[in-house]
Parts: C-alpha cells; structure tokens; sequence
C-alpha cells in the first residue's frame, strides 16, 4: 500500500514559497497542497478556496477551540492555520501533502508529525527578500515591514529544517526541492512512527 507523507515548505514572506510550489505542482499534479484558513483579506485576484479559506477571528478562533486546525500561528497580525481532516485523509489514502506555513506552524508539525520533510526557502540575500516583497506589489507598506520585521527571526532558525535551499536561480531551487522529495534514500514521513 502507497505511504502518505507529510512536506512543509516555510521560509520567509517574499521568498517565492509560492513560485516555487505553483511550478512544483504542474510538474507533479499527484502532490496534494493544503489549502490554509486566514483572517487575513485576500489580495486582488485571489479566490476563497483557491489560495486560502478566507475568514473572521471569531469563526478561526472557534477551529482552533474545536481542534480542528493541524497547526496554526498568528502572522504579521493574521491568523493562518491547516485545517486537519482533508490533510489526514490525504496521507492516510497514501498521498503526499505539502504545507506552505510559517516557522511558528512548522514547529508544531515537527511536534504532530516528526517524521514530516521540512524544508526551509532562502533568499539570496536580505535586499532581495524586500525587492521581491515590494516587486509582488500586493502588499500595504504596513505589512512588507512587518513581513521583513519577521523575516530575520525566521531566516536565523533555517538550520532547524532538513533541507535549506536557496531560492536565487528558480530553476535550480525546484531541482533542489525535487531532489529532496524523490531521493530514494529518505524513508516516508507520515504520522509519529507509522
Ligand atoms: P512567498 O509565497 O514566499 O511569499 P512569492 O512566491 O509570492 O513569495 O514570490 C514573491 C515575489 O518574488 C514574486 O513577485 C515572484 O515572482 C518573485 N520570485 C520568486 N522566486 C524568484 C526567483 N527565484 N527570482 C526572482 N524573483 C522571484
Ligand atoms: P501570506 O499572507 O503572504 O499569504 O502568508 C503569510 C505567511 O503565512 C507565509 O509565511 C505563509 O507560509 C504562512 N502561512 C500560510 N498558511 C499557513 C498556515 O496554514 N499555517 C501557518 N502557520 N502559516 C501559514
């Protein structure tokens, strides 16, 4: 019977988390990536349900409460959380899911799931990070600084990761990140010890 397995991709806002995962995914549809519940507003163009479930404080608040988030952390004064029963279901049909979150969620995924592949993006350097954030041009000048005030934080806890990449040249990065996920070395990472 197929393994399920649990990726988490994190790095800093504006790293190209995003870019990466869009191309990763055209090139292996049978990766599952979890859609995230947020209170935070979505940006132009984006869909609820698509990018994220787009809600309130109160309705996340009372997932959380209901335990019905896998993990969830507050983020440049947002909530963001993975909601628990498509994931489970997913690994548990021996499929490969991949969450895009933040440091504070992946840490408590390497608490839940410590057999999960974590993998940290990095910029080439801090002046691109905010280069990138501002060229995306979909965030108010309040929140690139307080995405890039988090930034340091994160990008200082990189070695808690499996694997570091570098997001300088895209298509080396996703080489990287391809080589990570289908080395025939690593062993499935599914649920405690299973
Ligand atoms: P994240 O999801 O990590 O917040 P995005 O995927 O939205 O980041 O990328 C932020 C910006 O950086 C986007 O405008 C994207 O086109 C650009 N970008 C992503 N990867 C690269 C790269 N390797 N080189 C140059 N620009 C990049
Ligand atoms: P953005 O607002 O740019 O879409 O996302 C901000 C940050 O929240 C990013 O670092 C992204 O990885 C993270 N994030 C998105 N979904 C989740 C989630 O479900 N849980 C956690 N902990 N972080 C998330």
């Amino acid at each position: 019977m197929a393994t399920g397995r649990l990726i988490v991709l994190t790095g800093p806002s504006g790293v190209g988390k995003g870019t990466l995962l869009r191309s990763l995914l055209k090139r292996h549809p049978e990766l599952y990536l979890s859609i995230s519940v947020t209170t935070r507003s979505p940006r132009p163009g984006e869909v609820d349900g698509q990018q994220y479930y787009f809600t309130d404080r109160a309705a996340f608040e009372q997932m959380a409460a209901n335990g019905e988030l896998l993990e969830w952390a507050e983020f440049a004064g947002n909530y963001y959380g993975t909601p628990r029963q498509p994931v489970e279901h997913q690994i548990q049909r021996g499929n490969w899911v991949v969450l895009e979150i933040e440091l504070e969620g992946a840490r408590q995924i390497r608490q839940t799931f410590p057999k999960a592949l974590r993998i940290f993006i990095l910029p080439p350097s801090l002046f691109e990070l905010e280069q990138r954030l501002r060229g995306r041009g979909q965030d108010s000048e309040e929140a690139i600084l307080r995405r890039l005030g988090r930034a340091k934080a994160e990008i200082d806890a990189a070695n808690e990761f499996d694997i570091q990449v570098i997001n300088d040249d895209l298509n080396r990065a996703i080489a990287q990140i391809e080589a990570a996920l289908f080395s025939t070395s690593r062993v499935p990472c599914g649920q405690g010890n299973s």
